[in-house]
């Protein structure tokens, strides 16, 4: 198999002021100017540099587990009686997910600006376990912000963390949740900023973070594509991904934005349904998400009538989050890509398919982008492709799983 280089080709998005059309931009206090201006420098310098990738690469052979396979899952599209529904294992990547593929581009990234030290927060635990990860195997201190309320949820990852020796600082004040403890980790990453990285976890966040968090996470598309012309001797129809902050599904799209005949689908939470105002779709919800600004980029946000950010809601908690990635944003307004919403109810069903049908347990995050494909895929002939982006494992998820099923009084 001839090697492919995950190096990213020159892109024209975003500008250099990091600007994705009308989405992005840095909007950030002048204090951080500073440090995003020496982030970006040691990216652009990284970018053209063919050892950088080839490091990484070897990483991703030798450590995570690259290429994930495709699996044709076959018995799933049987029963579902329509399109041939093939998925993208992110969940057998090292960690459980892809979030390790931007932990480690990142830290590697950390290494060459001479820093030493790394403050993440984390919602559900995943990212701060992928940090975590990656800071163990290159040797960098490692500080993750958490919200007490989301420790005491999430016990497993806190001591996942702890025992990869990093410093989980619980935050105690607002909600006590992801977004105090962004905040947090900022405040951490001001004060520190001669030593410290701070490493964002998905496409979001000011410029250079939805740039390099994309050109990261792009090994999910380079390899799909590849791996899905040796296997079917074509491209898919139709990609699927779930969308929390983007960066799985910027992944698996970027390399194939060329490819006009290809749809490419992103899932939104749907939560309690959109008419409740209990979701996380951003793009299906005019009346309460506009255009606004939060953790320092421009794009949809949820908010409520005065501008104040909206709680939202997700029965996965990666996708739980009021904004979306500023591409996803661009990529709609061009009419590239297409954006849709699964319920928590519609995700568990999914989430319950591929169990049962395939042996493999889903993240719940993942079980969105199943749940809307087992209604796409009836409607579609049988020669008609569709790859799903599994972003990963389920482990996670077993408890939330147990205690929605039978609150539904399902067996
Ligand atoms: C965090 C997470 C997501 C959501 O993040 P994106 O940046 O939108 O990819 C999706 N799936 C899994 C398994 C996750 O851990």
């Amino acid at each position: 198999m001839p090697p492919v280089s995950i190096q990213p080709p020159p892109t024209p998005l975003p500008d250099e002021r990091g600007w994705f059309g009308p989405y992005g931009g840095q909007f950030v206090p002048e204090t951080l100017m500073p440090a995003l201006a020496e982030l970006e420098q040691a990216y652009r310098h990284a970018l053209a540099d063919p050892d950088f990738w080839a490091e990484l690469d070897d990483l991703f052979t030798h450590y995570v587990g690259r290429p994930t396979p495709i699996t044709y899952a076959r018995r799933l599209s049987q029963h579902l009686g329509g399109a041939q529904i093939y998925l993208k294992r992110e969940d057998l990547a090292h960690s459980g997910a892809h979030k390790i593929n931007n932990a480690l581009g990142q830290a590697l990234l950390v290494r060459r600006m001479g820093k030493r030290r790394i403050v993440a927060e984390t919602g559900a635990g995943q990212h701060g376990v992928a940090t975590a990860t990656a800071a163990a195997l290159l040797g960098i201190e490692c500080v993750v912000y958490m919200g007490t309320v989301d420790m005491a949820r999430q016990r497993p990852n806190v001591f996942r963390m702890q025992l990869l020796g990093t410093e989980v600082r619980g935050v105690d004040s607002g909600s006590k949740t992801l977004k105090d403890a962004i905040n947090e980790a900022i405040r951490d990453w001001v004060t520190n900023v001669e030593t410290t990285h701070y490493l964002l976890g998905s496409a979001l966040g000011p410029h250079p973070y939805p740039m390099m968090v994309r050109d990261f996470q792009r090994v999910i598309g380079v390899e799909a594509r590849r791996q899905m012309l040796e296997q079917t001797g074509r491209l898919p129809d139709t990609i699927v991904a779930c969308v929390g902050g983007g960066s799985n599904a910027i992944g698996i799209f970027h390399p194939f934005l060329e490819d006009k005949e290809v749809r490419l689908i992103g899932v939104e939470a749907g939560g309690r349904g959109i008419a409740s105002g209990e979701h996380a779709a951003r793009f299906a919800d005019p009346q309460r998400a506009r255009l606004g600004v939060l953790h320092g980029t421009r794009s949809f946000v949820m908010q409520d009538e005065d501008g104040q950010i909206a709680l939202t809601h997700s029965i996965s908690a990666g996708l739980d989050y009021a904004s979306v990635g500023p591409e996803h944003a661009y990529l709609r307004d061009i009419g590239r890509t297409e954006y849709t919403y699964c319920t928590d109810e519609q995700a568990l069903a999914g989430f319950k398919a591929l169990c049962e049908f395939e042996g493999i347990i889903p993240a719940l995050e993942s079980a969105h982008a199943v749940g809307y494909v087992l209604t796409l895929a009836p409607t579609l002939p049988e020669d008609h492709i569709i790859l799903i982006n599994l972003s990963g494992r389920g482990d996670k998820d077993l408890d939330t799983v147990l205690k929605a099923t039978r609150s539904a009084s399902l067996p």
